[in-house]
This record gives C-alpha cells, sequence and structure tokens, in this order.
C-alpha cells in the first residue's frame, strides 16, 4: 500500500529555515518563518500565559475529556473577544479546533457537508493553506485579484469585479485583518461594500482571523469583519490563538458559525460538533483553558493586552522605521507601502531573482514570493535589509 505513495512537495518556508540555518554568516536575518519575534530573536511566553498556566497546574482536578466543541466558556470568551459584545448569540454556533488551521479545515468540511458544489474564493495571493486543505478536500478554487503591486494596497475595483462573477452559494474567504502575505488590508468602508456584494450575489464569508491586535488593535482589527457580519444574513468565522496568545503549539482555535436563523442553530451547532467527532473526538484543552483563564480574569487580561500592545506599537515601529530608510536611500515615497500595511507581514514586490540576490549577497532569509516578516527585524538589521533591498534593485 505505502509503496502507491509519491513525495509530497517539501514546505517552502521549512526549507528556508534549513538554509537560514546552515548559513553561516553572523549578519544574517531570518524573515521567512511566519511566528513572532522579540528584538531578541526570541517567541517567548506571554506573561499573563505563564501566569494561567501555574493557575490551571495549581487548580485543575482532572484532565478528562471536554465536549466535542470544547469547553463552552472558551467559546464564550473567545468568541466576545472576535465578534464583540454584541455577537448575535441566538445564531452563533461554536466549536474548539487545534488552532486556527483546525479552524479552518474544519469550516471547509461544513462546507462540503453542507454545500458540496459550493466554490471557495480566494485573495490572489492568500496564504497557502488556504488552497491546499480546499484542493484537498475536493472543493473548486477559484482566485479573486486582491494585491496591487504597483502601490502594494488593495486593488479593491479589481476585487470587486472578480467576486461580482461568483456564483450564488459560493463562499468567499477573506483575512480579518493583517492580510497574509501581502500586509495589504481593506478599510471600513470597503467592508461594508464587500458585504453589499456578497448579499446582492448570494455568497457566504468565510472570515480566517488569526492576527486579531497585530495591526490596530483589538477592537479595531475587527471592526470592519464585525461591520460585514452585521450586514449578511450568514457567515464562517475561523479564529486563531496562535499569534496574539503565543500559543502556538498548543493548538487553540475557535471555528464560528453565524447561522442564517435562531432556527437553524442546533443543527448547525450539531453539524459542526459531528466534524470535530469525526476528525479528531475532543478538541486540545491547554490553550483554550489558558486564553479562557486569561480573558475571564481583569488582572490577566490587562497585562496580556498590554504586552501584546507592546508587541504590536513594536512591530508597528519597525514598519516605520524601514520605510524611513528606504525613503533615505531611494529619495522617494516608493516603499511608503511598509508603514501603511499591517501585522507581520509585507510583500515587498520583489521578483524570485531580487530575493535569491538578497539570500546570496547579503544573507536575508525571506520567502519567494519576497514576503518578509516585520518581526524578524531589529533596530540593528533594519538598516542592513533597507540597503539589501536597494543593492537588489527591488
Ligand atoms: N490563517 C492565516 C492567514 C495564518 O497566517 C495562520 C498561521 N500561519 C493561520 C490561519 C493558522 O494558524 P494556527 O493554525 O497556527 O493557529
Amino acid at each position: 500500500m505505502l509503496n502507491a505513495l509519491t513525495a509530497q512537495a517539501p514546505d517552502k518556508i521549512l526549507a528556508l529555515m534549513a538554509a537560514y540555518r546552515e548559513d553561516p554568516r553572523d549578519t544574517k536575518i531570518d524573515l521567512g518563518v511566519g511566528v513572532y519575534k522579540d528584538a531578541t530573536g526570541l517567541t517567548p511566553v506571554m506573561r499573563a500565559v505563564k501566569s494561567a498556566e501555574r493557575q490551571l497546574v495549581e487548580t485543575q482536578d482532572t484532565k478528562v475529556y471536554t465536549g466535542l466543541a470544547g469547553d463552552p466558556a472558551f467559546s464564550d470568551a473567545l468568541s466576545t473577544l472576535v465578534l464583540g459584545a454584541d455577537k448575535p448569540v441566538d445564531r452563533l454556533a461554536s466549536v474548539a479546533t487545534p488552532g486556527g488551521t483546525g479552524a479552518i479545515r474544519q469550516g471547509l468540511e461544513l462546507v462540503r457537508m453542507a454545500s458540496p458544489d459550493a466554490k471557495l474564493w480566494l485573495s490572489m495571493p492568500t496564504w497557502p493553506n488556504h488552497p491546499a486543505i480546499a484542493k484537498y478536500l475536493g472543493i473548486t478554487v477559484a482566485e479573486y485579484r486582491y494585491f496591487d503591486t504597483d502601490t502594494g494596497g488593495v486593488d479593491f475595483d479589481a476585487m470587486m469585479d472578480d467576486l461580482g462573477r461568483a456564483d450564488a452559494g459560493d463562499v468567499v474567504m477573506l483575512h480579518g485583518c493583517c492580510h497574509n502575505p501581502t500586509g495589504a488590508n481593506l478599510t471600513l468602508d470597503q467592508w461594508k461594500t464587500v458585504a453589499d456584494l456578497l448579499i446582492v450575489r448570494g455568497l457566504i464569508p468565510f472570515v480566517d482571523i488569526a492576527y486579531q491586535g497585530f495591526g490596530d488593535g483589538l477592537d479595531a482589527d475587527a471592526a470592519g469583519m464585525r461591520a460585514l457580519l452585521a450586514k449578511v444574513p450568514e457567515a464562517l468565522i475561523a479564529a486563531s490563538c496562535s499569534k496574539n496568545f503565543g500559543v502556538y503549539r498548543e493548538r487553540t482555535g475557535l471555528l464560528m458559525a453565524i447561522a442564517p436563523s435562531a432556527d437553524k442553530l442546533k443543527v448547525t451547532q450539531g453539524a459542526m460538533s459531528t466534524l470535530n467527532r469525526l476528525n479528531f473526538s475532543f478538541p486540545p484543552d491547554h490553550g483554550a483553558r489558558v486564553v479562557t483563564t486569561i480573558l475571564t480574569d481583569d488582572a490577566l487580561r490587562a497585562d496580556w493586552a498590554a504586552e501584546l500592545e507592546d508587541v504590536r506599537s513594536g512591530m508597528l515601529g519597525l514598519r516605520e522605521a524601514l520605510a524611513t530608510a528606504l525613503r533615505d536611500r531611494v529619495g522617494s515615497d516608493r516603499f511608503g507601502f511598509l508603514a501603511a500595511h499591517r501585522g507581520m507581514f509585507s510583500l515587498l514586490g520583489a521578483t524570485p531573482d531580487q530575493v535569491e540576490m538578497m539570500r546570496r549577497d547579503h544573507g536575508i532569509y525571506m520567502v519567494g514570493d519576497s514576503r518578509i516578516n516585520i518581526a524578524g527585524l531589529n533596530d540593528r538589521t533594519v538598516p542592513l535589509l533597507a540597503d539589501a533591498i536597494v543593492a537588489a534593485g527591488v
């Protein structure tokens, strides 16, 4: 049986990490992997997470299974963080999942269960796991234009044109904030315009929110998505706690579905719980319980929010420093988009040859599409990257 297997394409980011490790230059810079790093290159355990874990060690008296949907307190706390206090409780179904990836996987399984012929519209470009999971599930993928390489912003007209060709019942994946890989995001008005188009064409939004708090702040990052959700009749939302709580390996996520009516809540919830049952039975609980502990304790929550705010403003400072360093070198605001982007990533707009030149000549490692992880920079390396970008003729 196993003889029939063929080699899977290696993960490009893992290959990049291996090449970085083997590079002997002490000036090398890793802008590849998609995790937050502080100025010393560490991905720290957040203070509030440590405190919550200590509390759990002391007070948790069983490790018995949770429900299929996970701990209801986690669903309640995280859905309020994501959707806001006026979330539609009478129409909101949710299941805890192994990370945001698990939420996307379970959400796409739900799409396939409910509407096997629906196409999934993905921004071009998008996080590669979106098309990979959809195609593996046999879901037809379509692409909408999103990024304007000339301006470094969103090509909103092109996006609306392409979504205007979607068929009723198709599903549209939207990045809730901090678009990966481009860093370019919709404005609040554009979110509302997208909502109107979805309604007119009978399309269903699937919002992937993996970086809430990394862009403009916890509520600001969710504002566009919430405005859209307030208008549309039904929606799916996949939330990840990996980045904003720094609990990557604990696999902590939540799939939410807003049902078209309160009558449909029970059957929607049942389908989602069943999909958990079929794929892994009970979702992981440790990260979820840590997140719940933080969100339901005023002091822990305030400390977590403060540390997250430091992370956010640090990345914003690096964005501004890089844009300024490039302005000084090229004498124009051509790279101003780097300061306008939000979140951990920006697409530089370099060609694969230029990306390779920066790696070979300067030891700067980024994904082949020229996505850089802003959190991989610090005050020392910002000028080095700016020099390399200019030398490569980006
Ligand atoms: N969506 C996007 C756009 C992401 O970038 C990520 C993380 N790389 C995820 C979802 C899911 O992350 P995780 O499964 O680690 O929670």
